[in-house]
């Protein structure tokens, strides 16, 4: 595709743009008014099931840099340096009549509920796990119950999609009926990372021997200047590869090649998401979690993830802390960050006693930690609290405080 300057004519060389014009439909109405093997039941195929998303919000808070050119379509190289939602809305307003997209050049967090309330559907393309379960807990705030009941125009389907290295994976959540991104946090293991004495003298795979050269010889050796590795880099990516392949030569390990190296180097980066999703009524959604992995071979498969009946983000079950009353706040910290289902970052500790407002601990402000930091060794006995005591945890992962009941165990 040539780099247009222009508006592209779409659909036959009509050079005026109004938004109509003959045959401008044509490859949709092949979806949308006729009946197929995939369509939803209930579908009825007709002029109006075309209903088209004309205006379309983008949110990211990243700026383009030369190594995006080579996986997408939006940006070319006059753009690398500006905002990424910027480049992409005037690239598809121009290019598509009658189509408004408006670009937001910030992180998903500096928007609220009222922002987030009014779309008929959200689709993620994160890069981060944390911000991830945010916009579940945002989308999950949103949802109102009467008597208990889910009222179901408070819900906002989400479609998640993601990569890393070779693998893929694209979700349908619908907030409060399917499972969520926190259902099945134990989905998300934490980040691989061996032990720096196997490589730096004892490896064995040959995994070992990329880490070598990723973690120690790049920083040392500094082959293009001050520039951080990218996994999108095909120069970079062939240094560690050469380096890897000396070190595991050296040890006599076998099993390094490019692609190995690619992958455990984009397991390390961090800009690692492209997402490409459609959905529409016509068909039967997604249900409701794809895997795709071509790490050798080609691989993919889709599965119903569950509802987790407790689960912190979409149960509305009262979360149980189980402790004896000796356990000290430490271990109550570590419990919320390490538990599988739970995995906090830096969760902020807060309760009412006597009436008042208490902060038992907070991490995020240097401040207020060094004042609560001595909660962290006291028991829980200590601290004054007792069996029931309600403990609401903020926490970098979710929007809305998480409402926690401790039980004292003997
Ligand atoms: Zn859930």
């Amino acid at each position: 595709m040539a780099d247009a300057e222009e508006p592209m004519a779409v659909d036959g060389g009509h050079s005026d743009i109004s938004c109509e014009w003959d045959g401008r439909w044509n490859h949709v109405k092949k979806f949308l008014e006729r009946p197929g093997p995939f369509t939803h039941p209930d579908f009825e195929p007709s002029v109006e099931a075309l209903s088209g998303f004309r205006l379309i919000h983008v949110v990211d808070m990243d700026t383009i840099d030369v190594s995006n050119l080579n996986r997408q379509f939006l940006f070319r190289p006059k753009d690398v340096g500006r905002p990424k939602a910027d480049v992409a809305a005037e690239f598809i307003n121009n290019r598509v009549p009658g189509c408004e997209v408006v670009p937001h050049f910030k992180k998903i967090q500096d928007y609220d509920e009222s922002f987030y309330r009014q779309f008929h559907i959200i689709v993620c393309g994160l890069d981060s796990v944390i911000a991830r379960r945010w916009m579940n807990g945002m989308l999950i705030s949103l949802l109102s119950y009467e008597d208990g009941v889910l009222d179901p125009s408070s819900i906002i389907p989400l479609i998640d999609g993601g990569t890393e290295g070779f693998k893929g994976n694209a979700r349908v959540i619908l907030p409060g009926m399917t499972a969520c991104i926190d259902c099945t946090l134990e989905l998300y293991p934490p980040q691989i990372n061996f032990p720096m004495c196997t490589i730096a003298s004892m490896p064995r795979l040959p995994e070992h021997c990329i880490e070598y050269a990723r973690v120690l010889q790049w920083p040392k050796e500094k082959p293009f200047g001050e520039t951080s590795l990218d996994g999108d880099n095909p120069q970079h990516i062939q240094w560690v590869f050469a380096q890897a392949q000396e070190r595991a030569a050296e040890f006599k390990i076998t099993g390094v090649t490019y692609r190995l190296t690619q992958g455990v180097v984009k397991s390390h980066s961090r800009h690692v998401i492209d997402a490409f999703f459609f959905l529409h009524s016509a068909y039967i959604p997604l249900n409701n979690y794809m895997v795709f992995n071509d790490v050798d071979g080609l691989y993919t498969y889709t599965f119903e993830a569950e509802r987790k009946d407790n689960c912190s983000a979409c149960s509305q079950v009262p979360q149980d802390l189980q402790f004896p009353s000796s356990a000290k706040l430490q271990e109550v910290l570590e419990y919320l960050t390490e538990n599988s289902s739970l995995q906090m970052k830096s969760p902020a500790i807060t309760t009412t006693l006597e009436g008042k407002n208490k902060t038992l601990y907070l991490q995020s402000v240097k401040s207020i930690e060094e004042r609560t930091r001595p909660n962290l060794c006291k028991t829980l006995k200590e601290l004054g609290l007792s069996d029931g005591q309600e403990l609401a945890v903020a926490d970098v992962t979710t929007p809305q405080t998480v409402l926690f009941k401790l039980n004292f165990t003997a």
